[in-house]
């Protein structure tokens, strides 16, 4: 199928084409169709599945048909400001902003207009574009409230509603403003839900702002982290900082984003990285936005080898081409998990997930894999093993697989390598490569190389 099959409009498919898009991704096939009929939409995806484009190409179509017939936008320079048209929530800061610059890049050939809104910057910027008018908000809750608090946001024209990552936002308590936020919604309006998971409280929320919804069901966790190689390493606490580094001193892992549970461990491990002379640099709710979109700028130009995240600050982190995540720690709610690794192995490329496991946090493993029914292969001979699951299949080496990437270019390391089983002169690093991939990144995802552009006014 292609997106001409969609029944897109033509200066959306050129502005798709310059992304590089060539196929729908499974959720896009799905959704377009249905958004573009103008109904509702429960989405059970996560991010990773090309969620944003499902709904941000329908709704840049469906906002300029309207506006070329004739619509209160279409008036614009008569002396009236614009009315926002379409409002998406969306839990974190760096996901409001990637949402935005999608709308940016797929509605470049249809001239409406979007703003970011977050909090923890000054909302001067926010509050003149607002007043200058847009047709598409992209939000968070808490800064949003606040605007409409002070009377700056008027959503009573609003035609699209986006709620994503629902469940997301029940995690970090958003739900009561997200509900607030909706109870200024107009009646008359089409509203998209997505959710990674649908617990009760999340299946009631939908039930309560959706009419009659069509529901689709994308990618459910099990089969997300089939593309991505996974590896458990079994260590204990006190030597994960030397199993990091020790894994790190492959110079091919050129980009490596590592989760930790909390703010306070990823400082601590951005901090031995760096004293051991790897470029890292960490993120977290606690740094000042400008710090959090300036590292996320060094990590997505490569210019930071090393991004350490907590999972809200790293929620739905977009970065083409991240190789690997590392799991410092082991998520305790399974389906983190799954969002985790899905940083990587975007849009059906392959990707690395390497996990350190404490003895205390073997009952998390268990849960994941439960909820993804594998097995996560057990890496048993690194330096740092605690032998535990002895009667595993011996998946031994650490060494993650080499990306079809890395072989167009000169290997800075191991270069007599013939096959993943010889011995790695260099280090002591175990020595066996897991199965290389087959499946290479689509070309198609290679056009989006997006420059972070930080805040936008619209
Ligand atoms: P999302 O799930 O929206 O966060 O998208 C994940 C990644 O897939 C992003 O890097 C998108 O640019 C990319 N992507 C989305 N749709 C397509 C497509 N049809 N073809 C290639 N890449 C895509």
């Amino acid at each position: 199928m292609l997106f001409q099959d969609l029944g897109i409009i033509e200066p959306i498919l050129r502005a798709l084409h310059e992304e590089g898009y060539r196929t729908p991704t499974p959720i896009q096939q799905q959704a377009i169709p249905i958004v573009l009929q103008g109904k509702d939409l429960l989405g059970v995806a996560q991010t990773g599945t090309g969620k944003t484009a499902a709904f941000a190409v329908p709704i840049l179509q469906l906002l300029g048909d309207r506006t070329a017939v004739g619509r209160p936008n279409a008036q614009k320079g008569h002396g009236k400001r614009k009315h926002i048209r379409c409002l998406i929530l969306t839990p974190t800061r760096e996901l409001a902003v990637q949402i935005e610059e999608s709308f940016e890049a797929y509605g470049r050939h249809v001239g409406l207009s979007s703003l970011v809104i977050f909090g923890g910057v000054k909302q001067g910027a926010q509050t003149s574009a607002l007043h200058r008018g847009v047709d598409i908000v992209v939000a968070t809750p808490g800064r949003l409230l606040d605007l409409m608090d002070q009377g700056f946001v008027d959503l009573s024209h609003v035609e699209i509603f986006v709620l994503d990552e629902a469940d997301r936002m029940l995690d970090m308590g958003f739900v009561r403003d997200v509900r607030d936020i909706i109870a200024e919604l107009s009646q008359k309006r089409q509203t998209l839900f997505f959710s990674a998971t649908m617990p009760a409280a999340i299946v009631s929320l939908a039930s309560d702002i959706l009419n009659h919804p069509v529901k689709i069901a994308i990618t459910p966790p099990a089969s997300t982290v089939d593309m991505i190689q996974q590896l458990l390493y079994y260590v204990e606490k006190a030597k994960k900082p030397d199993l990091l580094l020790q894994i790190l001193e492959d110079t091919s892992i050129r980009s490596a984003l590592v989760f930790t549970r909390t703010k306070r461990g990823a400082d601590v491990v951005a901090r031995t990285l760096e004293r051991n002379r790897i470029n890292a640099e960490a993120i977290h709710g606690n740094k000042a936005q400008n710090a959090r979109q300036r590292a996320l700028t060094n990590f997505k130009a490569k210019k930071t080898r090393v991004l350490v995240a907590t999972d809200i600050a790293a929620r739905g982190i977009d970065v083409d081409d991240l190789e690997y995540v590392i799991n410092y720690e082991i998520p305790n709610v399974p389906e983190t998990y799954v969002h985790r690794i899905g940083r990587t192995g975007r849009a059906g490329a392959s990707g690395t997930a390497l996990s350190f496991c404490a003895p205390d946090e073997k009952p998390f493993v268990r849960d994941i894999e439960k909820l993804t029914g594998k097995k996560i292969p057990v890496a048993h001979d690194h330096p740092f093993a605690k032998s535990d699951r002895a009667s595993e299949p011996q998946l031994t080496h650490a060494r993650p697989q080499q990306h079809s990437r890395q072989q167009q270019q000169p290997r800075q390391q191991h270069s007599n390598r013939q096959d993943g089983r010889q011995q790695d002169s260099n280090s002591n690093r175990p020595s066996q490569k897991p199965a290389q991939h087959s499946n290479q990144k689509p070309k198609a995802n290679q056009g989006r190389r997006r420059r972070w552009r930080g805040q936008r006014e619209g």
